[in-house]
């Protein structure tokens, strides 16, 4: 993994590093394209709780370009090009759109303890959410009239947003019970790109940003291991990535 991750570095320190968030750094590629390269540390709870998870940035990088593959092959319009090395995906470049798209099939997490309902009680229909993308305001929630009021995207933008959202749920909750894990509710960010002007969808998909479930035990394979204490937190990780036959 050391010898990986210096190969990583070596190919970035040729790119001009153009923001590091909490799981990536980018570095421009070209005027259209970006290198996002994900790295081991995990924080919680807007940066309160850090901790660095052996091999996450592996794992997640295996995992969100094996997602967004199947996506685009699912006429999804994504941001994703192709994964460079273990820890390097080619992205297409955007405007992210500041907004966080959650995707709620069940109660859990911020949903069950506005409602006091008990974390895995199955919602009578999908929940779309929307937070503002402030680690500053603390990523508060917001509804689509902030959106539109305030103009952080159009209408018609937040008409895709939605579907391409609902879509995305019906694919991954296929992909998740075939393995034998329920997709209980997940983060999506869309972003405008650079070249085409159209709405796409970016940044990552993994256990990092997804609530996974084991159908038969409730067993928690994702972040919640981490934001929870739970332990055994890039075993769970990795039984996703297994678990997803990622060649
Ligand atoms: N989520 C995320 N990043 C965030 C906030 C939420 O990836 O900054 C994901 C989270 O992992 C879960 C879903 O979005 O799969 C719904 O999160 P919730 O609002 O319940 O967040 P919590 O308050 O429990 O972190």
């Amino acid at each position: 993994v050391d010898l990986i991750f210096k190969r990583d570095i070596k190919i970035s320190s040729r790119m001009k590093k153009i923001y590091e968030g909490k799981a990536k750094i980018t570095y421009a590629k070209s005027a259209h394209q970006v290198v996002a390269v994900y790295k081991d540390v995990d924080t919680a709870f807007n940066n309160l709780k850090k901790g660095s998870i052996k091999n996450k940035g592996v794992i997640n990088n295996s995992i969100s370009s094996y997602l967004f593959d199947l996506l685009n092959n699912c006429n999804i319009p994504t941001h994703f090009l192709k994964k460079i090395n273990q820890k390097s995906q080619l992205l297409k470049k955007v405007d992210i759109i500041p907004i966080e798209v959650l995707v709620r099939n069940y109660f859990a997490g911020s949903l069950s303890k506005k409602f006091g309902v008990k974390e895995g009680t199955p919602l009578s229909d999908t929940l779309i959410e929307y937070c503002l993308k402030s680690d500053e305001l603390g990523d508060p929630h917001i509804s689509s009239e902030h959106i539109l009021n305030i103009g952080l995207c159009s209408f018609d933008e937040l008409e895709l947003i939605d579907e391409y959202s609902l879509r995305i749920n019906d694919i991954l909750r296929g992909i998740f019970y075939s393995i034998g894990i329920n997709l209980i509710d997940f983060k999506l960010e869309f972003g405008v790109c650079k070249k085409t002007k159209k709405v796409i969808l970016a940044d990552e998909i993994s256990p990092d940003t997804c609530r996974l479930w084991d159908i038969k035990t409730n067993k928690k394979l994702d972040k919640d291991r981490f934001r929870r204490d739970l332990g055994n937190v890039e075993e769970a990780y990795q039984e996703v990535f297994e678990r997803l036959n990622i060649k």
